[in-house]
């Protein structure tokens, strides 16, 4: 019997993951990655002091399916992981840092606005349908928490200029549509409502627990390296597993061609060594448009913003202040950091005292950020000891990270999707720019869905 090839486009971790699953149902499978390492954008880089830093928070947590599972956590009970039962996070808004939720807390607005916000709160009673972050949260929160909370976190995260009114819910805001707002025992009580669910967070601990045990939510294992490699040892130990499995990797390489027909792609064409390979079985991880351009067709096109990440990775000679959050969110208008993780709580070890504070702005703003300021406002919002002295760090620029997702970014995205799975049937497009789904977790979940239902198929 002929042998059957499977060819796996994009090495992050969903390609990474695919390539290991689709190997136990192709004779061989090759994996393409345009970059000269795999990865995406799970990667570390270490400094001058040999602290190591991820490209922003990424604390990968196992899916619940045992197959993949499997794959992404194979040395998880070995000492080289630390294994976190819940992850710790806070916030800083409205000049001060609330260490027990990630949402913003509307009662540190002026009392005049808070009070009138609560008032429309209150009043909007069901969940709202839109899928544009300004009108579901006008609809849910009320306008007053909406400009005087949210459009502040939509700037900071998409830019000045962002077309506020046409951004959609997609990744839009990292998943957070909740603020912390009325009488805790009263929010507590109105969360049992789903409208009133969806916008208000716990503000105790306890009150968040019983609704675990009432929901019978099971607890999910975030891991985290204590290799000293930060997240690029997990990569590390999944490329060992996809080379295991014997998939060929090939990096610094693009499609150049994809060759289909009756509705199949048959092989496609390499670009720099000019190879072509025979493909039964694409898995396509990288953005749709790509592929159609390979094929002949002519992807759609419009106004797509990509965001650029600034991230200070910084290592300090004194201990971090807060010595709990694994990362904390920064809403507050006043800063441009978003994000902050701090290693020495994610690996448990207190060797190096570093965190990465992440900013997300367009490519000519680069310059307007220097670390002494930023040093300086991590100083005085207590995250960093006032006498600590910067030792060691790196300033990474990652351009075209983060789409600012706006409705005709979506519409352009799901147009290339459908016409690329519409006109070939041995294809799968997965990850995060076939728009489906964006966290690590539902992106694996996906990936792996896909290719039980492409191949059982088959
Ligand atoms: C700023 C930011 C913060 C995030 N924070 C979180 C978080 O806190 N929690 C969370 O769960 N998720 C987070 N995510 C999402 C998470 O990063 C993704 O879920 C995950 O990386 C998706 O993996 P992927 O393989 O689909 O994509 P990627 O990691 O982007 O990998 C795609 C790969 O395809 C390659 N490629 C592209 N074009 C081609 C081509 N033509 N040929 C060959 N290869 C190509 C790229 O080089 C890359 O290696 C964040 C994402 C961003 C951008």
């Amino acid at each position: 019997m002929a042998s059957n090839q499977a060819v796996v486009v994009g090495g992050g971790i969903c390609g990474m993951v695919a390539a290991v699953l689709l190997k136990q149902r192709f004779d061989q499978v090759v994996l393409i990655e345009q970059a000269d390492t795999v990865g995406g954008l799970f990667c570390s880089v270490k400094d001058s002091s040999g602290a190591a830093y991820d490209m922003g928070s990424h604390i990968p947590n196992a899916t619940g399916v045992a197959e993949l599972d499997d794959i992404l956590f194979a040395d998880a009970n070995t000492d080289s992981w630390h294994k976190i039962a819940r992850l710790c996070s806070g916030n800083y808004f409205a000049g001060s840092w609330d260490l027990n939720s990630p949402f913003p807390d509307a009662s540190k607005l002026p009392q005049d606005i808070y009070q009138k916000g609560c008032g429309e709160l209150i009043n909007h009673t069901d969940l709202p349908e839109s899928g544009l972050i300004y009108e579901y949260c006008a609809n849910s929160l009320g306008i007053v928490f909406t400009e005087s909370i949210v459009v502040p976190i939509l700037r900071k995260l998409y830019g000045q200029d962002a077309p506020l009114k046409s951004l959609t819910m997609a990744a839009g805001l990292f998943g957070f549509t909740r603020i912390l707002a009325l009488p805790a025992d009263v929010a507590a009580t109105l969360k049992q409502l789903p409208a009133f669910d969806a916008k208000l967070g716990y503000q105790r601990e306890s009150d968040f627990q019983q609704r675990k045990e009432q929901d019978n939510l099971s607890e999910v294992t975030y891991y985290y390296p204590t290799t000293g490699e930060g997240i690029g040892y997990w990569v590390t130990q999944l490329q060992k597993r996809v080379e295991q499995a014997g998939v060929e990797i090939i990096t610094s390489e693009r499609v150049a061609k994809i060759v289909h027909q009756s509705n199949k792609v048959t092989s496609l064409t390499l670009a720099n060594s000019e190879r072509t390979l025979a493909c039964d079985f694409l898995f396509w991880s990288a953005p749709p448009f790509i592929a159609l351009g390979a094929m002949g067709l002519t992807p759609a096109r419009g106004q797509v913003t990509l965001r650029t990440a600034l991230i200070f990775h910084l290592n300090f000679d004194l201990p971090l202040l807060d010595n709990k959050s694994h990362y904390l969110w920064v809403w507050d208008a006043n800063s441009a950091i978003f994000r902050l993780t701090l290693y020495p709580n994610l690996t448990g070890r207190n060797q190096h005292h570093h965190l990465s504070a992440e900013i997300l702005c367009s490519p000519d703003e680069v310059e307007s950020f220097s670390e002494s300021e930023i040093i300086e406002q991590l100083k005085s919002m207590g995250i960093v000891d006032p006498q600590a002295q910067c030792v060691s760090g790196q300033t990474q620029v990652i351009n075209n990270t983060f789409p600012v997702p706006t409705t005709e970014f979506q519409a352009v995205n799901q147009q290339n999707y459908e016409t690329l799975t519409g006109c070939v049937d041995n294809v799968v497009v997965s990850g995060r720019f076939s728009g489906k789904c964006w966290r690590q977790a539902e992106v694996l979940v996906e990936a792996y869905e896909s290719i039980i239902r492409a191949t059982d198929a088959n």
